[in-house]
């Protein structure tokens, strides 16, 4: 990227805000079309924004629910969950990412339904590239909601922004990753996670991180969701991943 830093700003936080930022803006692509998502990829990354793909509902949900993305690219026509029950998911989540549904299906009743259920926009195909870019840069320029950083289930909270995890009065500090590992399970509700979609979500298919981190992972959770003496626990099912249980009070 062409982009050169004021001496003056060179240090400390302030770069670190601008990078992110100038740099990090990051879209995904929920698309089955192999094709299509690699277009719209390439468009976006030419144009200097991060994209990532998701081929098909579930996983795109998943990715989404990270709460890592600053737009959503959406199809209708998706495997496993349609385009308008991953938007559902995602808003019942109470994720207000920018969501823009791009579709085949251009009749005015299936953009009354997107919009109905919480796109922010409506783009049918084929459209320009220009089109999109321009889309996206009016979608990106709205200003966030504000929204808070609390998340609470069970009974914890946890603040997304801070890492503190929190039960009454007790609290723990979480480092990154141990914070996104359990705000996936959070937003889940106590519905599994698979260890796939924490991996990629967390560390990265390509971070070189070995699998077994996201065990070690829960291990460190487990020990500070006890610390805080909250009655969650991580339960690891067996092929499936893990969720969070509520333990049975002592009888
Ligand atoms: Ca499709």
């Amino acid at each position: 990227m062409d982009f050169k830093l004021p001496k003056f700003l060179k240090h400390g936080i302030v770069m670190v805000k601008l990078r992110k930022e100038v740099i990090c803006t990051r879209i995904l692509i929920i698309e089955d079309e192999e094709r299509m998502a690699r277009t719209v990829q390439n468009l976006l990354v030419k144009h200097g924004y991060a994209a990532d793909i998701a081929f098909d509902g579930e996983m795109g949900l998943d990715y989404v629910l990270t709460g890592s993305y600053d737009l959503v690219i959406l199809d209708i026509m998706l495997p496993r969950l349609n385009g308008y029950q991953v938007l559902e998911a995602v808003r019942r989540h109470g994720l207000q990412t920018p969501v823009l549904m791009l579709s085949a299906r251009s009749d005015v009743e299936d953009r009354i339904e997107g919009l109905d259920k919480g796109a922010d926009y409506y783009l049918a195909k084929p459209f320009s590239s220009g089109e999109l870019l321009a889309c996206l840069r009016a979608l990106l320029r709205r200003p966030k909601e504000i929204s808070s950083s609390q998340l609470t289930y069970g009974d914890i909270v946890l603040d997304t922004d801070s890492g503190r995890l929190s039960k009454g009065d007790k609290s723990v500090m979480l480092n990154k990753k141990e914070r996104d590992v359990l705000r996936l399970l959070m937003q889940k509700e106590g519905q599994p996670v698979s260890r796939e979609a924490l991996f990629s979500n967390v560390w990265g298919i390509d971070s070189g991180a070995e699998s077994n981190v996201v065990e070690a992972y829960m291990s460190f959770l487990r020990k500070k969701l006890a610390f805080v003496q909250s009655n969650l626990r991580i339960a690891s099912l067996r092929r499936i991943g893990y969720c969070l249980s509520m333990e049975e009070a002592a009888s």
